[in-house]
């Protein structure tokens, strides 16, 4: 019986394939449509693990596809990644948006119930709360007005896997709500990918040090913030990656059919403040200017971790520091033509 990781050669599913794969799983599907990231990854993998991961080029938009894989393996359990993620693209393109992500999920759990799969990990996002009143926002926060279609996407899919659980009883659910998954893998050896649309801030940074930008454009320095920028809770993404291990495991003994987990560090930190420590560990000047807010951006957010901490045994290892540095390495690995 095989896990199947959906969006596998993506940025957070390739770190959680090593991660399997580090602590002794061999039985991994991977299916990814490859829309953001390159077939390459599993090569990467690969380098990094040793072992080769069986894998198909699937887009799970397609129900027929998604069948065939089903008949073909046996599948056990579900970690769907495979999702577009970037909140100006989802602006610009909403239907694009609710189509790719939410009938992917769609099919995914229709084979769930055709083919007696019954264990589901769901990956969301903390744009599920908006722009919180509460800090730092827990499980039990109420969710706030999306302020993107890519976050609506999420919130939808939240509501989605919760009427499915009550009707499907068998199957249990684990949603993990990502802040803002950043860094490489400590190699340097796998990150963001290199096809990827970068939207992101880390990206973004990296690019500007290496001289493929020109400058960094930091969007807004007018916000209620200790320096006007955003607050965001950025987390390695490696200590993400660990999470979906641990919640495999919880799934097991989980006494309900549905639960969620913040997956954030705790700490809230600015945009400012992620340039200057990138700036400090890599010792480089970053040129960036402050322009206007950027729509979609949601003040500040940053988690309460402690129902993952109690519930799954997760503590993130990484610090903001060798968030940037392990960034930084895997830009250089990119430049390098690799
Ligand atoms: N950001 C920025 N410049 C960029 C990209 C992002 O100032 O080129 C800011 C963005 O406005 C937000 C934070 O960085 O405050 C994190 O944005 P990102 O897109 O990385 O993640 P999000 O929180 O939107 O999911």
């Amino acid at each position: 019986m095989s896990i199947l990781v959906t969006g596998g050669s993506g940025y957070i599913g390739s770190h959680t394939l090593i991660e399997l794969i580090n602590k002794g799983y061999r039985d991994l599907i991977s299916v990814d449509n490859y829309s953001n990231s390159n077939v390459s990854t599993y090569e990467r993998v690969e380098k990094i693990t040793g072992v080769v991961v069986k894998h198909y080029p699937i887009d799970l938009t397609d129900q027929n596809s998604c069948k065939l894989l089903f008949e073909q393996e046996k599948i056990e359990s579900i970690i769907h990644f495979a999702a577009f993620k970037s909140v100006p693209e989802s602006l610009a393109n909403p239907l694009l948006y609710y189509r790719n992500n939410l009938d992917s999920l769609i099919n995914l759990l229709e084979c769930c119930q055709i083919f007696s799969c019954h264990k589901f990990i769901f990956s969301s996002s903390c744009s599920v709360y908006g722009n919180s009143e509460e800090l730092p926002v827990t499980e039990k926060s109420s969710l706030g007005i999306p302020e993107s279609p890519y976050a609506q996407t999420k919130f939808i899919g939240e509501g989605i896997l919760a009427d499915t659980v009550k009707a499907h009883q068998l199957l249990k659910v684990i949603i993990l709500r990502y802040f803002n998954p950043v860094g490489a893998h400590e190699s340097g050896l796998n990150g963001e990918p290199a096809s990827a649309r970068p939207n992101n801030l880390v990206p973004f940074i990296t690019q500007t040090a290496a001289g493929l930008k020109d400058k960094l454009q930091i969007f807004g320095g007018d916000y209620n913030t200790k320096d006007g920028t955003c607050v965001r809770d950025y987390i390695h993404v490696s200590d993400i990656a660990e999470a979906h291990i641990l919640a495999l495991n919880y799934l097991e003994k989980m006494d309900k059919p549905i639960d969620i987990f913040n997956l954030g560090t705790g700490n809230g930190v600015t945009v400012l403040e992620v340039v200057k420590s990138f700036e400090q560990v890599n010792k480089l000047t970053l040129n960036y200017e402050i322009v206007d807010r950027r729509e979609g951006d949601v003040e500040a957010v940053y988690a309460n971790n402690s129902k993952a901490y109690k519930l799954l045994g997760w503590q993130p290892k990484f610090g903001l520091e060798e968030m940037m540095l392990s960034a930084w390495k895997w830009q250089l690995y990119l430049y390098e033509g690799n």
